[in-house]
């Protein structure tokens, strides 16, 4: 941002899979004066995002929402109903599930993980077999990573909870929403999930900066016996306090007026056009790789994620090279390979404030790059994307299925 840099004209393509473009609308509804979060004003503000959060979730139950990033939901989903010493049951998607074990281990949980190979999503089968092994229910707690943002593969959560009712099993299920929420399909009371963790910067279309726990009556039961020590992530802190519309700490009062207005930007869209567009963008951007001759890393289709498509790079090609070409010649973020996948994928966000312009704008902007950086592949991605658009675009059943 140096005042001799030369400018870029246009708008940046923040194509990672979140943080994701925040739209002017909720730039706009963010820029206020900051209030008394004790006055009566933040009383309303308050409750409207309270309550607002149960539909975007889809809960008659409290939701919590903290002005911290992802990983503080995810720890206050672990402290707030387990205990030290306790034993869960864990599936590796891929980098964020391994990040959420790790948090467990320093929190002095015992967790077991499942191992996959970071291109399927979490097997309910395998964690049915497991839980009917564990006779004694040691397993206090299942947790699955609904959008493993690191692989584009999504966990089918009505089925791991089938799973666990099968086993006859009393563990709770705790599921990270946070690159799913307000993208793809998600059903907190439907589908018995105890807690649901999210934050505000990737479906939601906020800065990053807040993030959520949807709670269960099971939930909470099993929180009044927790021992793990908290106050910042306390549910029981809380909830007295939002209950009347306050919260027992300052919270991210811009944000809160940012997440009023994304609520109901998501109602005036409708959340089924909202999982609907992103089904379409998925699939676009599928038939763009497949055209291009390049492979999906999720390698079946019943765990295709609609909010990001993680793409292999052809051997001997180095998938951050590639994306600084993308960045240098179009202003263009991609996301990264993490850890495992470092340099072996790059990844293609299209969850969040995405149009049928911008998801082409930034396949094109691969397929060039691709060019560029000398990677073999064949012409005609964005084309087959546009023509799928286009098709969707003239018969709106076609795109329902
Ligand atoms: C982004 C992300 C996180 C981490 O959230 P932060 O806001 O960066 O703390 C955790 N899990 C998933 C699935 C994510 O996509």
């Amino acid at each position: 941002m140096s005042s001799n840099a030369a400018r870029v004209a246009g708008r940046h393509f923040l194509q990672i899979p979140g943080p994701t473009p925040v739209p002017d609308r909720i730039l706009r509804a963010m820029d206020m004066p900051t209030i008394d979060h004790r006055g009566p004003e933040f009383q309303k503000l308050g409750k409207r995002v309270l309550e607002g959060m149960k539909s975007v979730f889809k809960t008659a139950n409290p939701v919590i929402i903290y002005p911290a990033s992802g990983t503080g939901a995810w720890e206050a989903a672990l402290a707030n109903v387990l205990s030290p010493g306790d034993k869960v049951l864990m599936f590796e998607t891929g980098h964020f599930a391994t990040l959420w074990k790790n948090m467990a281990i320093k929190l002095g949980l015992h967790p077991e993980f499942i191992a996959s190979d970071w291109r399927i999503g979490a097997d309910a089968d395998a964690i049915e077999a497991r839980l009917r092994e564990d006779k004694n229910h040691e397993f206090k707690a299942v947790c699955v990573v609904h959008n493993e943002t690191s692989t584009g593969c999504i966990s089918r959560i009505a089925e791991v909870r089938k799973a666990i009712d099968n086993a006859g099993h009393p563990a709770l299920l705790l599921v990270d929403t946070i690159s799913s929420l307000a993208s793809i399909d998600y059903r907190h009371d439907e589908w018995g999930v105890d807690v649901t963790v999210s934050g505000s910067q990737k479906g939601l279309m906020l800065p990053p900066g807040l993030s959520f726990n949807a709670l269960s009556p099971k939930a909470l039961a099993a929180a009044k016996k927790s021992t793990m020590p908290k106050l910042f992530w306390s549910w029981e802190e809380m909830i007295p306090h939002n209950e009347k519309g306050y919260f027992p700490y300052t919270p991210g009062t811009n944000l809160l007026y940012g997440l009023a207005e994304a609520i109901d930007m998501l109602h005036e869209e409708g959340l089924d056009n909202v999982f609907a567009r992103h089904d379409r963008h998925a699939e676009a951007t599928r038939r763009a790789v497949r055209a291009w001759g390049l492979e999906v890393l999720c390698r079946d289709p019943k765990y295709y994620s609609s909010s990001l498509t993680a793409v292999l790079m052809p051997e001997g090609h180095d998938a951050d090279a590639f994306r600084e070409k993308t960045l240098d010649h179009f202003d263009m973020s991609l996301g990264t390979g993490l850890t495992k996948l470092s340099g072996r994928v790059f990844r293609i966000g299209h969850l969040g404030d995405t149009n049928d312009l911008t998801i082409l704008g930034a396949l094109s902007g691969v397929e060039m790059g691709l060019a560029l950086a000398g990677v073999p592949h064949k012409k005609g991605g964005a084309q087959a994307a546009m023509d799928y658009l286009a098709e969707c675009a003239s018969n709106p059943l076609r795109a329902a299925a």
